[in-house]
């Protein structure tokens, strides 16, 4: 089962890749988050492409592309995996056709309003970095961490006119990439408007006909 999900900043992706995860056995690979933890670590690579983030921009292909090849020949891959930030170019959508062709992307949406709702809620923690919403998780007394009792803020990433400017950066960077698999008859948009209870079943359903229908199939024959 290789799979790729797409969507914007908080439509839930990261949620709905983790219940796929536990569901089928199969790792959730994030390049973002691999990225973040080379840096942190201050290995060679982490160096490298903090470069590149910190000024906001993409790593090089070739550097990402290996990185993901490599990271998806390792035990866990053996049954496939949901990859999540890659492809972001077209370059890297055809490296991936030719060392791990992706079986189903999914592209999740939902409405901008559902989007700033939920990110604009957001506050995390100044000390400790738990995260709660002001609606769908609030902290036992309003501002104040559970965990630490550090007082809880709003990133500036969750403002809702920084929100809007990453919404259109995502819809500039992963257009191509959506019609890419859409041309090739493997994409599937998934509507994620309600919350993740809601959402989590649907994309589960979705996969379980999907891998389902293929084998029968082929023994069919
Ligand atoms: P965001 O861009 O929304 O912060 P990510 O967590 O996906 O989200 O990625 C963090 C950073 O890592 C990106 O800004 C970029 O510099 C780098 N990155 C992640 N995935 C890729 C990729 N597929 N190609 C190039 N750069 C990437
Ligand atoms: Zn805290």
């Amino acid at each position: 089962m290789k799979l790729v999900f797409i969507g914007p900043p908080g439509v839930g992706k990261g949620t709905y890749a983790q219940a796929v995860s536990e569901r089928y056995g199969i790792p959730h690979i994030s390049t973002g988050d691999i990225f973040r933890e080379e840096a942190r670590k201050g290995s060679e690579l982490g160096k490298l492409v903090k470069e590149y983030m910190d000024k906001g921009l993409l790593v090089p292909d070739d550097l990402v592309i290996e990185i993901v090849k490599r990271r998806l020949q390792e035990t866990d891959c053996r049954n496939g995996f949901i990859l999540d930030g890659f492809p972001r170019t077209l370059p890297q959508a055809l490296a991936l056709e030719e060392f791990a062709k992706p079986d189903l992307v999914l592209n999740f949406i939902a409405r901008e309003d559902v989007i700033i709702e939920r990110l604009s809620g957001r506050r995390v923690c100044a000390n400790c970095g738990a995260i709660y919403h002001v609606k769908y998780m609030p902290p036992k007394v309003p501002g104040v961490c559970d965990k630490c009792g550090g007082p809880l803020i709003i990133r500036r990433d969750d403002r809702p006119e920084v929100i809007r400017e990453r919404l259109k950066v995502f819809h500039e960077q992963f257009t191509p990439i959506i019609r890419f698999y859409e041309e090739r008859g493997r994409l599937i948009t998934v509507e994620a408007n309600e919350q993740a209870p809601v959402v989590i079943p649907r994309v589960l359903s979705i996969l379980e006909m999907r891998f389902k229908e293929s084998p029968r199939s082929q023994s069919g024959k």
